[in-house]
């Protein structure tokens, strides 16, 4: 099954992702991931992609077409994969679809985690992950993360770089501009389930298999 999560900064895609890897055993495909991880091992990619990053712009649509199509072409992304924060623009979007083509792949499902403005603010400025497991946590709806000690593994949190009031502002204003319009461009292809993501993690996560159950190969 290869999915994709669509959804504004703070919808929750990190945290279905990581549900629906354990639940399917799909391959995570995050753009933002493996920049943040080329950002931190101060590759010559990573390097330029973090002044991107922290004024919350898009990296050029160049690099991250290449860095996804190398790891669509990776072994373990031959059993299923989840797209997460790519594509983000048109531009990106005809890209995958000329990919998958060449590939012999095809989307099954792509899923729009629809989220009140209001509370994306709130959430991404709330938002901590672990530096050992990856998990995500909301230190204002959880507040046995305050003190900065991951529940599931003992592990440091971290605020990301780019969830500060200013860069999220400008995040939220490039979504609407560039990433907003691929909802359409997935409803037209006849592919695209929209979810209600303003519900507690699980109720959003029990719709989105109730997507997947109707459109599985
Ligand atoms: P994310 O973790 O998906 O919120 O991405 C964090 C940041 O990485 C974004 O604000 C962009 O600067 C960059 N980024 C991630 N994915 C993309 C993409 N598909 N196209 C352009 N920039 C991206």
């Amino acid at each position: 099954m290869n999915l994709m999560l669509l959804g504004a900064p703070g919808a929750g895609k990190g945290t279905q992702a990581a549900k629906l890897i354990e639940a399917y055993g799909l391959v995570h495909i995050s753009t933002g991931d493996i920049l943040r991880a080329a950002a931190a091992n101060k590759t010559p990619l990573g390097i330029a992609a973090k002044g991107y990053m922290d004024r919350g712009e898009l990296v050029p649509d160049m690099v991250v077409i290449g860095l996804v199509k190398a790891r669509l072409q990776e072994p373990d992304a031959a059993h299923g994969f989840i797209l997460d924060g790519f594509p983000r623009t048109v531009v990106q979007a005809d890209a995958l679809s000329k990919a998958l083509d060449e590939l012999g792949k095809r989307l099954d499902a792509v899923i729009s985690i629809d989220v009140d403005k209001r509370a994306l603010v709130e959430r991404l400025t709330a938002r901590r992950a672990c530096r050992s497991c990856g998990a995500i946590y909301n230190v204002m709806s959880q507040p046995q993360t305050a003190s900065g000690v991951c529940p599931a593994c003992g592990g440091e949190l971290y605020q990301r770089d780019d969830d500060t009031v200013a860069t999220v502002t400008n995040r939220l204003k490039v979504y609407e501009e560039s990433t907003a319009p691929l909802i359409a461009y997935y409803r037209d292809k006849g592919i695209l389930h929209e979810v209600d993501g303003n519900r507690p993690v699980d109720e959003v996560f029990a719709s989105i298999r109730r997507v997947l159950e109707g459109s599985a190969r």
